[in-house]
Parts: C-alpha cells; structure tokens; sequence
C-alpha cells in the first residue's frame, strides 16, 4: 500500500507577527513536494498563517484543541473555532500535553472523537518515556495510548487519522530515535491496528517524531512503515525544513 508522507512541523509556542511573516514566506519558496507539508503555529497566528498560505501546498494545523464543543469553557479553542481558520489537521495528544498539562488517555480520546465530528484530522501523537523503554515498556505504553482511542471512537475512525509516534526521550534532545528503532516501533504499531482492522492499519500514516533533522529524516523516510516526520525546533528554521521536506520525495 503507498501512502502518502506527510512532513509537519510543529513551532510549539513560538514565533512572532514578524517572525511568522518571514518564515511562511520562507516556506512558499519551496518547490512542489510529493509528501503533504502541515505547519501548526500557535492559535493567535493561524488567521495570518491562513492567508499567508492560501493557494499553496502548505496545509495548517493546530496545535491543541478542547474536548468540549462550546459554552463556558475560559480558555479553551473548539474543534468549529480551527475549522473556521482553514485548520485541518490537530495536535493531540503531544508528550507536553500528557506530561506538563496531565492531559490522560480519556481526556485524548474525547478530544480525538471531538476534532473527528468537526471534520478535522487529528494527529494522534503517541511515545513511551525514557524509564518506561529501558524497562522495555515501549509497545505497552503506546499499545495503552492507541487502545483508549479505540475505545473511544473504534478502529475505523483511525482511516481519517494520523498516529505520530514520539518517542519522549527525542523530543528537543537532540537524541533522534535510529531509523531502525523507529522502522521497529512503527511496525509493531501498525501490527497492533491489524489486530483490529488489517485494512486500516494499511491505510494509516505513522510520522515519526522527536530531534528529526534534515540529516537524519532520509534514512527515517526510507523505512517501509515510516509515513513521514513531526518536526519541532527544526521547523522553525525554513531552509532547515524544506530540506527535511525535499528527503521525503
Ligand atoms: P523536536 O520536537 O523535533 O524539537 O524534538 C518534536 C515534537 O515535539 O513534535
């Protein structure tokens, strides 16, 4: 089955009116890539990002989004707030999240089956600590992650989803995941989606996560299960990213 990368990156809370302008026009330079590009600003910029890429490739993304629908919720931005803006893919369920913000497995679920009512496609992101794999918890916890999603919304939801698997331990480390270790955890990823749907777990994109740079996501993009890359601080860097982009053609 070919599926289609996708390449995304996600600026976390950075970036100014200024820095934004300059690095969206830094992108727009890129030529056309066979992998989809997704680039997920902070909420305040995704009006201005919204136009900045109107008639591009370059598709938006959110960052976070809530588990209610409207009302008095102080704060929150809903699923119908992103659509508004142009937003099809969302963030959830990210390692900062689950471990600074103690969003748990429920409270993912819930707002996975939220963005998927709205039409938006969430970016289920999933990854095991450091602790949890040197005691050789890596498929337990990610198995865990995916399980309660399933509950949730059931496995055929999971065609109009994204898994990125982040392993915790890479993320803004520097310490990238090998591609082998990636290639290994995405497969035995896509096995446990099998055991629910072989023919979702095909369809299913699995990014891979944590430090990617441009010297590492050629090897990442040629493992067989490895459907593209969530980058972060990497991605704040237009050049730096489109090069990243360029590997996954
Ligand atoms: P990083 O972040 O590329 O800076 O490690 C990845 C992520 O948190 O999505």
């Amino acid at each position: 089955m070919i599926r289609q990368k996708i390449v995304a990156g996600n600026w976390k809370m950075n970036g100014t009116k200024e820095s934004i302008m300059t690095l969206v026009n830094g992108l727009l330079e890129m030529d056309g890539s066979d992998a989809e590009i997704v680039i997920a600003p902070s909420f305040p910029y995704l009006s201005q990002v919204n136009d900045l890429v109107d008639g591009s490739c370059l598709v938006l993304a959110a960052q976070n989004i809530s588990d209610e629908v409207k009302g008095a919720y102080t704060g929150e931005v809903s699923a119908s707030m992103l659509g508004d803006f142009g937003v099809k893919y969302v963030l959830i369920g990210h390692s900062e999240r689950r471990s600074i913000y103690r969003e748990t497995d429920d409270v993912i679920a819930t707002k996975v089956k939220v963005a998927l009512e709205f039409g938006l496609t969430p970016m289920l992101c999933i990854g095991e600590t450091l602790e949890e794999r040197e005691s050789n918890q890596t498929l337990l916890v990610c198995e865990r992650q995916i399980q309660a999603v399933i509950a949730e919304v059931g496995i055929k939801e999971f065609e109009k989803m994204v898994i990125a698997y982040e392993p915790v331990w890479a993320i803004g480390t520097g310490l990238s995941a090998s591609a082998e270790q990636a290639q290994e955890v995405h497969c035995s990823i896509r096995a446990f989606l099998a055991k629910s749907s072989e023919s979702v777990a095909q369809k299913v994109q699995i990014l891979y996560g944590g430090s990617v740079k441009a010297s590492t996501s050629s090897a990442l993009f040629q493992m067989p299960d490895v459907d593209g890359a969530l980058v972060g601080g990497a991605s704040l860097d237009a050049k730096e990213f489109i090069e990243i982009v360029k590997t996954a053609s």
